[in-house]
C-alpha cells in the first residue's frame, strides 16, 4: 500500500467487493464499492473533499476560514474531519429530528453544531437555507451546498467513476445507486456513459421519494409512504442530478432493504447502513432483469455503526412493522 498524503489522500480507491451469495444466486457478478472504508466512514468524504478543494482553488476559502453546511449526517462528518486536517472551522446546521449519535459524533469531531426545527425545503428556515445565510454573514467562509454545488458530482466523475471502470476492466454492464444529493449517481453515470453508452445506469429509490417517477415519467412525484432509510430519496431534482443519463429506476420497499442489510451482515460479513440495503436490493433486481452473465456494481455507502439505535435495534424495527429476516 502506498503512503497517502494525510486524511484527504486516504479518500477514495476503495475496494470493489464481490458479493458471493447474491452473485451465485443471480448468475451475475454483483459488486459493491466499499465506500464505508473511506477515512470518514462514508461515500460523502469524496464530496466533502471536492467541495473544499474547489472553494480553495477559486480563492473563496482561505487559511483559517469556515465551512458551513446544512447536513443530516455523513457530509457533515466528512467536512468535520477535513476541516480539522486543514485548519478550518466547521459549522453544521442539522434538523433536531436527527439521531443523538449523529449530533454527538459531529460535536466530538469538533464541529460547531446548530440544531434547528425540521422544516420542508420550501420554508426559508429549512436547515439548508439557514446554513446558506449563516455563511453569507461570515468572512472567509463557504456554504458547502452539497445538493446544488456540482463540485460534489465532479468528485465522483473524477474518482468513483474511473475506479469502477478500471477495477472491472471496462466490463461493467450496469451501475445502480440511490441518491441523496445525486452527486454519486450523476458523476459516475456521466463518466461510465462516456466510456460506453451501453453501460446501464439505474436509480435505486426508497419509498417517499419523487425520483423513481422522475426517471420513469420525467416528472418528480412522490411514490409510496416514506422510508426508514437515511441520506437518500428526494422530492426535487438537484443541480447535481439535473441532466444525468439514467436508463431505469427501481422503487424498493423498506422490508426488502432491511432483509438485504441483514443478509449482507450474516452471509457476507458486511455490517452496513440502510442505503446499502436499497442499493444492493436494486442491484439484484437489475441482475435478474438482465439475466445471467452480467456485471452489476453498486455503492456500499456507509457502515452499520451509524444505525445502532434504529436499523440494528430489534424493538425499533418492530415498532416500524419491519423484521430482520426474510
Ligand atoms: N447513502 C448515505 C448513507 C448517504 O449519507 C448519502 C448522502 N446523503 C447517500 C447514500 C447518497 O449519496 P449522494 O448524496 O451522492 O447522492
Amino acid at each position: 500500500m502506498a503512503i497517502t498524503d494525510g486524511f484527504a489522500g486516504a479518500i477514495g480507491r476503495t475496494p470493489l467487493i464481490r458479493l458471493h451469495r447474491l452473485s451465485d444466486e443471480t448468475g451475475c457478478e454483483i459488486l459493491g464499492k466499499a465506500e464505508f472504508m473511506n477515512p470518514g466512514g462514508s461515500v460523502k468524504d469524496r464530496a466533502a473533499l471536492y467541495i473544499i478543494r474547489d472553494a480553495e482553488q477559486r480563492g473563496e476559502l482561505r487559511a483559517g476560514g469556515t465551512v458551513v453546511e446544512g447536513t443530516a449526517g455523513n457530509t457533515g462528518i466528512g467536512l468535520a474531519h477535513l476541516c480539522n486536517a486543514r485548519g478550518y472551522r466547521c459549522v453544521i446546521v442539522i434538523p433536531e429530528t436527527q439521531t443523538r449519535e449523529k449530533i454527538d459524533l459531529l460535536r466530538t469531531l469538533g464541529a460547531e453544531v446548530h440544531t434547528v426545527p425540521a422544516k420542508p425545503y420550501r420554508d426559508p428556515n429549512n436547515y439548508q437555507k439557514v446554513a446558506g445565510r449563516m455563511a453569507e454573514e461570515m468572512d472567509n467562509a463557504i456554504w458547502a451546498n452539497q445538493f446544488d454545488n456540482v463540485a460534489n458530482r465532479d468528485g465522483h466523475y473524477l474518482t468513483t467513476g474511473p475506479e469502477l471502470w478500471d477495477d472491472t476492466d471496462g466490463g461493467l454492464d450496469a451501475f445502480v445507486a440511490a441518491t441523496g444529493t445525486g452527486g454519486t449517481l450523476a458523476g459516475v453515470a456521466r463518466y461510465l456513459k462516456e466510456q460506453s453508452p451501453a453501460v446501464r445506469t439505474v436509480l435505486a429509490d426508497p419509498k417517499g421519494s419523487a425520483l423513481y417517477r422522475y426517471v420513469k415519467t420525467g416528472q418528480p412525484e412522490v411514490e409510496g409512504e416514506g422510508s426508514i432509510t437515511e441520506g437518500i430519496g428526494s422530492t426535487r431534482v438537484t443541480a447535481n442530478l439535473e441532466g444525468t443519463p439514467i436508463d431505469d429506476a427501481w422503487s424498493i420497499p423498506d422490508q426488502e432493504a432491511v432483509t438485504m442489510v441483514y443478509r449482507l451482515l450474516h452471509e457476507e460479513g458486511l455490517f452496513l447502513g440502510s442505503s446499502c440495503g436499497i442499493n444492493v436490493a436494486a442491484a439484484v433486481r437489475v441482475a435478474r432483469d438482465l439475466g445471467p452473465g452480467h456485471t452489476v456494481a453498486t455503492i456500499l455507502c456507509d457502515g452499520g455503526g451509524r444505525y445502532y439505535s434504529r436499523l440494528f435495534n430489534p424493538d425499533w424495527l418492530q415498532e416500524k412493522g419491519l423484521r430482520a429476516g426474510p
